[in-house]
């Protein structure tokens, strides 16, 4: 089935009020396939305002509804500041701050309960890259990470093609989204069909119609290239 295209930005910690002008002209391009862009929650709420309709969406989500969570932001908040969407389980807060399979399921299932869409993010290492083993590693990943209900999108992103201008082969992507594909339907059934599979890892104009192109690669997750809206721009004309 062939899905509409998500191209989705997360600016990580990247990006103060003097930015915006970048996430506006982005909001402004026209665009056939679903644009979005996932902010420091400092700026979601000043991005909704100067971009209404825009997809703005958070990079993390506390799993409570509130509490003694110091630092943290409930799913609540983060459609209180206007997010649509918010990423769960990206590599570096899986490693940085230890976020493990339950704790992602966690906080993508209170996501979706509160009713934003939800990116879910899985990769693999370089050294499970290397020992033959990505496939079955990230694919048990997922399997343990899904909510019960299903998320918006999944992300594959190769931890070490993340920032590093290193990317899979499009056969490695291709045989990796299938076998995601295959989880994702034994997860939903049919639903499971619907779900987009994204990639990410140095993504780039120069390379996105060609990982466009790899099916089952519904769209893509964009790190670095999605900070301003000339690299940016020329990724989302890759998937209209
Ligand atoms: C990411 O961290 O989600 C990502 C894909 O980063 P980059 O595009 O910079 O590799």
């Amino acid at each position: 089935m062939a899905l509409k295209k998500l191209v989705a930005g997360n600016w990580k910690m990247n990006g103060l009020a003097a930015d915006l002008g970048q996430l506006v002209e982005i909001a402004r391009a026209p665009a056939e396939c679903d644009v979005a862009l996932c902010l420091p929650a400092t700026l979601i709420e000043r991005a909704s305002r100067a971009a209404p309709n825009f997809a703005v969406g958070g990079q993390d989500v506390h799993a409570s509804a509130s509490g003694a969570h110091t630092g943290c932001v409930s799913a609540a908040m983060l459609q209180d500041a206007g997010a649509r969407l918010t990423i769960v389980g990206h590599s570096e807060r899986r490693e940085a701050q230890h976020e493990s399979d339950a704790d992602v399921r966690a906080k993508a299932s209170a996501a979706l309960d509160a009713g934003l869409e939800v990116i879910l993010c899985v990769g693999e290492s370089l050294a499970v890259r290397e020992a033959g083993a990505a496939v079955a590693t990230v694919s048990a990943q997922l399997d343990a990470s899904l909510p019960d209900r299903p998320v918006t999108a999944v992300a594959y992103e190769p931890i070490w093609a993340i920032g590093t201008g290193r990317i899979p082969t499009m056969d490695d992507i291709a045989a990796m989204h299938a076998a995601l594909r295959e989880r994702l339907v034994a997860a939903y059934g049919e639903a499971g069909g619907a779900v987009r599979l994204l990639y990410g890892g140095s993504v780039k104009g120069s390379n996105a119609a060609e990982i466009f192109a790899v099916p089952d690669v519904d769209g893509a997750l964009v790190g670095g290239a999605s900070l301003t809206a000339a690299d940016f721009l020329p990724i989302v004309a890759a998937a209209n």
